[in-house]
């Protein structure tokens, strides 16, 4: 079937700092072959633990300004007073590949992925069942300090309310339950039709 594809596909997550993102990709990975983790680049500080080229590209923000001179990203925003985006090389590889791309970005990455890519993106927000269940998770992964955390509450209010323009919600409750989820919308990324050759298809159907 790979033949008559015209490309790989793109699956946006997106969702407020804590809500379980990396908990649940974790999961998936363990499911799933045939995709790419877009690697992001930052200008935020590196977390205890995260290691540059696997979990972020982290850069200066000079670094990183000329990077959007040379139109190097896909797209890029500013999030909790960081630069973060998507590099266009990596993508464009994976794509040709035939693989699903996968992007852990955020609600305005959403929209500007969405403006060139529509055909081929699918999208699901993540959130956790509550505001106060965001913080809990936020202090228990105990990871930023206390007015980053604060920081990242007042931002999730604000993302919450753009649930609506994606294609699916996931309520990470239950883990497993949530990485189900997860699995279940990767699997239909990978078949929408706009992702098929038409012309290839109905030649194919014709003469067989
Ligand atoms: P994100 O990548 O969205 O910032 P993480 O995956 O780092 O979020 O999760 C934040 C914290 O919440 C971590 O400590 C993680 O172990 C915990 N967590 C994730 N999913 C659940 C869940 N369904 N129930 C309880 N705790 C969870
Ligand atoms: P964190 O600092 O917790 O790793 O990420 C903060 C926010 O930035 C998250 O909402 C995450 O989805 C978003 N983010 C990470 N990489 C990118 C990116 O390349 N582009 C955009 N627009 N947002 C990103």
């Amino acid at each position: 079937m790979t033949n008559e594809l015209n490309k790989g596909a793109i699956l946006i997550l997106s969702g407020p700092s804590g809500c379980g993102k990396s908990s649940l990709l974790k999961k998936f990975y363990e499911n799933f072959t045939n995709y790419y983790f877009s690697i992001s680049t930052t200008t935020r500080e590196p977390r205890t633990g995260e290691i540059h080229g696997t979990d972020y590209f982290f850069a200066s923000k000079e670094e990183f300004e000329i990077d959007i001179q040379n139109d190097n990203f896909l797209e890029y925003a500013k999030v909790h007073n960081n630069y973060y985006g998507t590099s266009l090389k990596p993508i464009t590889k994976a794509l040709n590949e035939g693989k699903l791309v996968i992007f852990d970005i955020d609600v305005q990455g959403h929209e500007l992925v969405r403006a060139k890519l529509d055909a081929i993106t699918t999208s699901v927000f993540i959130t956790t069942p509550t505001l106060s269940e965001l913080e809990n998770r936020l202090n228990k992964r105990d990871l930023d300090a206390k007015e980053i955390i604060q920081n990242r509450l007042k931002n999730a209010k604000i993302e919450i309310d753009s649930i609506d323009k994606y294609d699916y919600l996931i309520l990470n409750d239950n883990l497993d339950e949530a990485a189900r989820q997860f699995i279940s919308v990767a699997n239909v990324a990978l078949i929408k039709t706009k992702l098929f050759n038409k012309a290839r298809i109905i030649e194919n159907w014709m003469k067989n």
